[in-house]
């Protein structure tokens, strides 16, 4: 019986679960996770967690299902080490586990502030259930809140926060919003729709200094003046967790470098999810994504691998946000030189910016239009050709042009 072994306990770890049960294989799989609960929902920590009157953490599957599927669980247990000519990891604490297929979902973390001290009470990063919990309830007693970073995690908190009826600044040091991931056509949407809602936008504003007193950040200089804070979230982005991977020699590359299989340089051992650098091949190089949608196909994808059956990743990317009203939907990856047109009216807070390589669609990003969305998604995949003149009228379903 082969022994698997599995570091993480996110999404990518539990699809995993889930799809090596589906193919049946015999297999003791083991999975090792540092937090000290099975698997949940990330998307909502910084949406309905922060303002339902009581949250909860969203289980992905239920401690049953895990038992059902002879999956066993290791939580709050820290991997440190892979020794990879004796085909073990060790856990902190000095205790090994032997593995026969290594697999590493560690997922990322939230990137901290350059030149910011740690440990500050009032400052607060995002991204697993504690640091909501944290988040959650220091936000019920602020009056206001100073977002770093005008990336989607910083915006949909500063929209939460903004339903709580809490005074929200944003520092972004881009000229524009999610300047990295979104169009110049959805950045300037998403400003005024903010802006519209009360949140102060600052563009082009970069952090010059930190006012630390007391053990908290009570203001963050800039070339425009001093901002006053009262509870910091720092949301400058995610770096992959391939510490674990780097130390055991393995491939790295803004995240662990595997092929089409999820197998990384060593092929004992793949990696799924938020922590691997995979080859794209609509853009012809690697790419790293921070999607649930990404972790859940690329779990799949190494199922089939453990079951040798392997199939080569080639799924499409897709992605949602929520900020407060908004909904926006991206399928497929935005690229600055492709041609982009506005199908939609956004001054009705519905549009879609469907983006062109050639005559096929290569990404779409909808605004309150999911239909646009679940069309866009099958339109890219099968690479259908798209007349742009139909596409631009909203008044012709973008389904109907498949
Ligand atoms: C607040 C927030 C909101 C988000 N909203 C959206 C959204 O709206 N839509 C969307 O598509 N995506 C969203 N995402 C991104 C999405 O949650 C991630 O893409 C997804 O969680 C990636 O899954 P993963 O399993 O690869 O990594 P993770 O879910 O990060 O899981 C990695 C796990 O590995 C554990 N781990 C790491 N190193 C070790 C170690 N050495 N030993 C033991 N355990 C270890 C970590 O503690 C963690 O449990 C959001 C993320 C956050 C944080």
């Amino acid at each position: 019986m082969m022994n698997i072994v599995v570091v993480g306990g996110g999404h990518a770890a539990a699809q995993l679960s889930a799809s090596l049960a589906e193919h049946a294989l015999p297999a003791k799989v083991t999975l090792v996770t540092e937090e000290a609960h099975l698997p949940y929902h990330r998307p909502p920590l910084s949406k309905a967690y922060l303002k339902d009157a009581e949250p909860a953490a969203a289980w992905l599957r239920s401690a049953d299902f895990y038992a059902g599927a002879g999956a066993q669980w290791r939580l709050s247990s820290r991997v440190v080490r892979i020794v990879r000519d004796e085909r073990r990891i060790e856990l902190a604490g000095a205790e090994s586990l032997p593995y026969d297929r290594l697999v590493l979902a560690t997922g990322a973390r939230a990137r901290s502030l350059p030149g910011l001290q740690e440990g500050l009470g009032n400052v607060h990063t995002l991204r697993n259930l504690d640091d909501a919990a944290r988040l959650r309830h220091r936000l019920s007693a602020a009056e206001s809140v100073l977002v770093i970073g005008g990336g989607f995690i910083g915006l949909e908190i500063a929209a939460t926060a903004a339903q709580l009826g809490k005074r929200v600044v944003v520092l972004e040091a881009a000229a524009r919003l999610l300047s990295r991931s979104a169009s110049p056509e959805v950045s300037d949407y998403l400003l005024a729709s903010h802006r519209a809602a009360g949140v102060d936008i600052r563009l082009n504003t970069a952090i010059e200094a930190f006012d630390v007193q007391g053990g908290q950040l009570v203001a963050v200089r800039t070339a425009q003046g001093a901002v006053p804070a009262d509870l910091v979230v720092v949301g400058i982005g995610a770096v992959p967790n391939d510490e674990l991977a780097r130390q055991a020699g393995l491939l790295c590359d803004n995240g662990i470098v595997v092929d089409a299989h999820m197998a990384t340089s060593d092929p004992a051992i793949l990696a799924i999810g938020d922590c691997t650098a995979f080859p794209f091949a609509p853009l012809g190089r690697r790419i790293r994504l921070e999607s649930v949608q990404n972790a859940n196909d690329q779990a799949r994808c190494a199922a089939l691998a453990l079951a040798g059956t392997a199939e080569a990743y080639s799924a499409l990317p897709w992605f949602w946000s929520e900020q407060g009203a908004l909904r926006i939907q991206i399928a497929g990856v935005p690229e600055a030189h492709h041609e982009r047109i506005v199908r939609g009216d956004p001054g009705q807070g519905r549009f879609s910016v469907l983006h062109f390589r050639d005559d096929t669609l290569s990404c779409v990003e909808s605004v309150n239009v999911p239909a646009d969305h679940m069309a866009a998604r099958k339109l890219i995949a099968e690479a259908c050709r798209v007349p742009r003149d139909k596409a631009v009228d909203a008044s012709i379903p973008l389904k109907s042009l498949a």
